[in-house]
């Protein structure tokens, strides 16, 4: 009973649920699902969605953590404890419980709603019945979803968005993030060939020298995750055990120092063109690292001695 009223609790307090649902039913219509459509195949492509903004983007979906919807909440503690951080390497009985706990939430407070709320001029698009674990839909709504999916889903990733914004002020291009649905980042062989001329190749870590036949790894000292870019300024080299054991953590703050250095360093040297520029002030670091502590990043990563 404690459990339904948490996540009683959860479904009223949550202003992320409705544009998923919107997203997730959008995703699900243009797949080809005909009507009836399961509540767990929606709690399953709301898993999806909420994976990618909260293990991979790490957007709080609540003004604090503690304050986020329970689900949410096992989402992350889910990852943490397994620590998966892609979520097909999830076992599967693992995210069977995750989609069926969804496919509940949407039964509270979320199903009936969203009719209610949903931005004006919006068709009712679907029918439940309480009891129910799925939703209909007429063949004339399938078809207007079909042909304006498009249209829909920049109406859900817009009215997602702007809500992400109110509870995470200082986190960067957050429209692209909820956009992006966890689509790959780009290689990073580029840099890596640049780097390996402007910096000393060892570590930038542990400080050991990785040469011979390891190839360095190119590491985002600010994670990727957190700007959503690859700026010069933000990358160097680390032996694969460090770049592995850091993921997408902060380091300690004294690294900022050396990037700083770094940054120097390079920027006395001729770089190819199209690169960006690889400067940055240690000013600048100390926000960007402020910016991503005050959403709650986790932070203090070394590597261990
Ligand atoms: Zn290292």
């Amino acid at each position: 009973m404690d459990q339904v009223a948490a996540l009683a609790r959860d479904a009223s307090m949550s202003s992320s649920y409705k544009p998923a649902l919107l997203k997730a039913l959008v995703g699900i219509i243009r797949s080809g699902a005909e009507s009836p459509i399961s509540l767990l195949q929606i709690g399953h492509e709301f898993v999806n969605l909420y994976w990618v903004q909260t293990v991979v983007f790490r957007l709080r979906q609540a003004a604090t953590i503690t304050a986020e919807p329970e689900v949410v909440r096992r989402i992350r503690s889910t990852s943490d404890l397994r620590s998966v951080r892609r979520l097909t390497e999830l076992p599967a009985d693992t995210r069977l419980r995750l989609d069926r706990e969804m496919a509940r939430v949407l039964t509270i407070n979320v199903l009936d709603r969203f009719h209610r709320s949903a931005p004006s001029g919006m068709p009712r698009l679907y029918d439940w019945r309480r009891g129910d674990d799925f939703i209909t839909s007429d063949d004339e709504t399938l078809a207007f979803v079909r042909t304006s999916g498009h249209a829909l889903e920049t109406i859900a990733n817009h009215w997602w968005a702007r809500y992400l914004e109110r509870v995470n002020m200082l986190a960067p291009l957050i429209i692209e993030k909820v956009e992006r649905n966890g689509a790959e980042r780009g290689s990073l062989a580029k840099y890596l060939k640049i780097l390996r001329v402007t910096d000393r190749t060892c570590c930038f870590y542990c400080e050991r020298a990785v040469e011979g036949g390891e190839t360095p790894h190119v590491d985002h000292v600010i994670p990727w995750s957190f700007l959503l870019s690859d700026p010069l300024w933000d990358l160097v080299l680390s032996c694969a055990s460090c770049n592995l054991a850091k993921s997408d953590v902060l380091p300690d703050a004294r690294y900022l120092d050396k990037l700083a250095a770094v940054a120097v360093d390079r920027g006395k040297r001729t770089l190819p063109v199209g690169v960006g520029s690889p400067l940055i002030t240690r000013d600048e670091l100390d926000r960007y690292y402020a910016a991503a502590l005050s959403v709650e990043w986790p932070s203090g990563w070394m590597p261990v001695a």
